[in-house]
């Protein structure tokens, strides 16, 4: 539960109340932020009742985040990337390969996806495959390729950390770190995203609550980096019709629990590449702030994913739609 005291405490009465939940083995911590707000483990006010009552400014049993949340702060984040704005009233499209195959390929489709609205580039190079004997990313060579096609084509680029042995690459030459699925509870992979200067897309792992997803965010936060997008990538359920299951009421939700900029990720939600247009519209209308999608040049031949990777033409199709419904959902393209 997130306690809030009142604002005006003066540090004796503040040590107090620490003294207090210390002496009484309370589970908490002080919320690094200007108020006195404190996460305390358990649903039950370790203050209520006592004559430390009369410092509580409100408690919310629901929420065991804060500085992601609204209440923290009301408007939402914009988060800059050299002039591509994510948040609040923008739709971004991050585009491109599941998989860096080539230098050629990425070049390629970096032109394609930039020439047609697309305003950050996406590739993996280090895949996190389930099967061990699966393509698992040309690695530094392909993150090399990648940085070739962000300067040719002057456009950012996001991609995937897969271990923290890599991020001073990453910090000097990506745009976006992508933290996937899979690690959305790598806890220390997130202390440590928490301390650098560099925006982060935080995926929600296939198994994970809302909430869990939000605490993960807020890990990232509390350790002094505010720049997180959050991404919804299709959850497991029992259906196996489709790869996961897209979960747009969880856009909704985090739309309306946090400030950050939430986006999409139709192509792994589907596993479908002919669902993933109208899916990708249907994020837009559901208050998405953008789109991480799967795009490549020839899907028929890609290393990874090209089931659910659409064409550029399809591509060059779905963005002329967005921007023109963009405008009824209030969001620029
Ligand atoms: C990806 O976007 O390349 C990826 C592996 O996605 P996820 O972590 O959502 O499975
Ligand atoms: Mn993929």
């Amino acid at each position: 539960m997130i306690i809030k005291l009142v604002n005006n405490l003066t540090n004796k009465e503040f040590d107090n109340i620490i003294n207090y939940l210390n002496s009484n083995h309370v589970e908490y911590q002080k919320i690094p932020c200007s108020e006195y707000v404190l996460s305390v483990v358990g649903k039950n006010n370790p203050l209520q009742n006592t004559e430390y009552s009369k410092y509580i400014l409100s408690v919310d049993c629901e929420k065991s985040y804060y500085l992601v949340s609204r209440d923290y702060q009301s408007e939402d984040t914009v988060i800059d990337i050299n002039g591509v704005l994510i948040g609040g009233n923008n739709f971004a499209v991050m585009a491109g390969p599941c998989s860096v195959e080539t230098k050629e390929q990425i070049s390629s489709i970096a032109k394609s996806i930039k020439t047609l609205g697309a305003s950050v580039l996406r590739g993996g190079a280090y895949k996190p495959r389930t099967s061990p004997y699966a393509f698992q990313g040309l690695r530094e060579t392909g993150l090399e390729y990648l940085v070739n096609a962000k300067r040719e084509n002057n456009i950012p680029i996001i991609t995937e950390l897969t271990s923290l042995d890599n991020l001073d690459y990453y910090l000097a030459n990506v745009d976006i770190i992508q933290v996937g699925a899979r690690n959305m509870q790598n806890f220390e992979m997130l202390k440590a995203l928490g301390k650098v200067d560099k925006p982060i897309l935080l995926k929600r792992g296939m198994g994970n609550t809302i909430e869990e997803w939000l605490l993960a965010a807020e890990y990232i936060v509390s350790g002094g980096n505010n720049k997180v997008i959050l991404c919804e990538r299709g959850i497991k359920t029992f259906e196996t019709y489709t790869r996961n299951t897209l979960d747009l009421s969880a856009v909704v939700a985090a739309k309306e629990l946090t400030h950050l900029p939430v986006i999409v990720d139709p192509s792994h939600a589907t596993g479908k590449w002919n669902m993933v247009e109208k899916m990708a519209k249907a994020s837009l209308a559901c208050g998405a702030d953008g789109l991480l999608i799967e795009v490549h040049d020839h899907p028929e031949v890609a290393l990874s994913d090209g089931y659910e990777s659409i064409t550029v033409e399809r591509f060059e199709k779905l963005m002329s739609d967005l921007k023109e419904i963009s405008p009824v959902f209030d969001k620029k393209m």
